[in-house]
């Protein structure tokens, strides 16, 4: 499998990984299938404190379905997740052989830091800005009212829409929603977040203005592991880029080495047509 050399370590700026630093998240050899069609071939990935992960790869890569077996939003046939140095307690479903949660409670728990931002926003629609963001903080987390209302107000104002917080969904555009739902996992204290084409269903004029948003969370050192087709901003905001092909890790490295001088030739290819 052609890949950069120096992608194991690449990121000389990033604290040392040491016993004391678990990584934020690890993923090990994760495949996924749906029917007979093998969409994950064995998928690793570390995600320590502070990275901002981009994944990129064609339509049909496996992208998603990754994302989404890292919070068992699908359950993986094969693998293991960590949080924080916390290993996901699964086990194999009787009927249909895939992995499940072995353990609720701890699964509510590590779940709870993962936040997931969509492409579609998924607010709830019969719900104000303000009660979408407080609903998780005090049915999950149990935070006293008071302060869940103070944490959403002050999100709020982060993300630019602290005069949305009484409006329903409907009636925001959708960069401001998108600004809304992802204040809303930020309420959640995830340890990292994951987006799945935060950007791809807006109108081109709102797109920077969500962007800007995930570049001054990248700033403030959070961990990200993000799908997107922005390739300039994916540049700009990663530590590290990872391109998938087919339901693999095709290449990996640093955003210069996978941007500049891809190594694979479908990584070249797919370079080359997104400029
Ligand atoms: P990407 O996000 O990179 O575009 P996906 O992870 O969405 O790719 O999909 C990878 C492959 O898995 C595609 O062939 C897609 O059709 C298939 N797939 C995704 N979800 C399902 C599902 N729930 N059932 C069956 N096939 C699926
Ligand atoms: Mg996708």
């Amino acid at each position: 499998m052609p890949s950069n050399a120096a992608a194991s370590d690449n990121a000389q700026d990033l604290p040392p990984l040491t016993a004391t630093s678990p990584p934020a998240l690890e993923a090990e050899n994760i495949h996924k299938r749906f029917g007979g069609l093998e969409v994950l071939k064995g998928i690793s990935v570390t995600a320590r404190d502070g990275e901002v992960i981009s994944i990129l790869g064609s339509s049909g890569s496996g992208k998603s379905t990754f994302l989404r077996c890292l919070n068992l939003l699908e359950s993986p046939d094969e693998g293991r997740i960590a949080l924080g140095g916390e290993e996901l307690k699964l086990k194999r479903h009787a009927k249909d052989g895939h992995l499940v949660p072995a353990d609720p409670r701890q699964m509510a728990r590590l779940r709870a830091g993962i936040g997931f931002v969509f492409q579609n926003f998924n607010l709830w629609p019969h719900m104000t800005i303000l009660e979408n963001l407080i609903e998780a903080p005090l049915r999950v987390l149990r935070q006293p009212r008071a302060q869940a209302i103070e944490t959403a107000e002050a999100l709020l104002a982060k993300v630019g829409i602290a005069d949305k917080r009484n409006s329903y969904p409907a009636f925001l555009s959708g960069g401001q929603q998108q600004r809304a739902a992802i204040a809303r996992t930020l309420a959640m204290q995830p340890k990292v977040v994951l987006f799945d084409e935060p950007t791809s269903a807006l109108d081109p004029e709102m797109v920077a203005e969500v962007l800007n948003v995930i570049t001054s969370l990248a700033e403030e050192g959070r961990t990200m592991l993000l799908v997107t087709h922005e390739m300039r901003f994916a540049r700009n905001v990663s530590s590290r880029v990872i391109f998938l092909h087919d339901g693999r890790i095709e290449e990996e490295g640093t955003p210069e080495q996978v941007f500049d001088a891809p190594q694979s030739p479908r990584c070249q290819q797919f370079m080359a047509s997104h400029r």
